[in-house]
């Protein structure tokens, strides 16, 4: 079977909701003992109670992405935990709005901070344990948006996503010697409560201009990080996978009729 993480130790960042949480569910489902990583206690110890009742491992450790001392402090408690850690996926992020005239200094660095340093202090904080693992994985949740396709008001975003992805390509090269791969999930539109946050109208239009006519699962994404954490994916480093129902092929509205 692809993906079995029996004996595997993953950590989520921003796992207490959204994407994360379904990386979360899918990497615990897969045999991993997983530490949920956010900022809300009360989010987090849900998603750790519902991945415990279905008979998995989990447990939460409270860490702000942006502040790295933190996360050295919940990667050495899993290390206490758990023993080391395997997997490593760096997913917490925010999609804050703003038009470019609105946009001020610190609503940029926000956004590059939680976005983009985080995966940085991410991969800081557990390089020492992971280097130790024989199947040292490092997954990136970026976006369609920055990369391949634009939105208003995502300028900041946009580019904290590309961002990601120019420290992947060069991260990778780094990680290699400890035998660790490091690859990127593109995400389009998937359903969780920071999309939902975005609005009904939103989400209706974002529907119309994918081809399958859907808005993406948490499972979605989470299947994909576990492919590539999985020991079946150890030759594959440095790349991207989008996910996102098709949503950036179409040349035209007319695509799509
Ligand atoms: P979400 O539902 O808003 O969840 C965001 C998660 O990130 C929460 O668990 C939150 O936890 C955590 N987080 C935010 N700031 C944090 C901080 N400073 N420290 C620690 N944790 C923090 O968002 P989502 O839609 O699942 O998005 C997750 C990732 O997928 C992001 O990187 C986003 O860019 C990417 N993405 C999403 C979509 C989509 O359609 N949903 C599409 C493309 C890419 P706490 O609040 O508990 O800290």
């Amino acid at each position: 079977m692809i993906g079995d993480l029996n004996g595997k130790v993953v950590l989520v960042t921003g796992a207490t909701k959204g994407i994360g949480k379904g990386i979360a569910s899918v990497m615990a489902n897969a045999g991993a003992a997983t530490v949920v990583i956010g900022r809300s206690a009360i989010d987090g110890q849900k998603v750790v109670d519902e991945i415990k009742a279905s008979g998995c491992e989990a447990m939460f450790i409270a860490a702000d992405v942006t502040d790295k001392a933190s996360l050295e402090a919940a990667a050495a408690k899993t290390m206490e935990v758990y023993g080391g850690i395997d997997i490593l996926c760096a997913n917490a992020g925010i999609f804050p709005s703003a038009s470019l005239e609105e946009m001020r200094g610190e609503d940029f660095d926000l956004v590059m901070n939680t976005n983009v340093k985080s995966t940085l202090f991410s991969v800081q904080a557990c390089l020492p344990y992971m280097k130790k693992s024989a199947q040292g994985r490092v997954i990136v949740t970026s976006s369609i948006t920055g990369p391949i396709t634009g939105f208003p008001g995502w300028a900041h975003y946009g580019a904290s996503k590309s961002a990601q992805l120019g420290f992947v390509r060069t991260a990778c090269i780094e990680l290699a010697k400890y035998k660790i791969t490091m690859n990127a999930i593109l995400p389009g539109n998937i359903l969780t409560e920071g999309l939902i946050d975005m609005g009904q109208e939103y989400l209706d239009a974002m529907c119309a201009s994918i081809p399958l006519k859907a808005l993406g699962t948490v499972e979605d994404i989470g299947n994909a990080a576990l492919f590539f954490a999985s020991k079946e994916a150890q030759y594959i480093t440095g790349q991207t996978l989008v996910i996102d129902g098709g949503q950036v092929l179409p040349e035209s509205l007319d695509a799509l009729s």
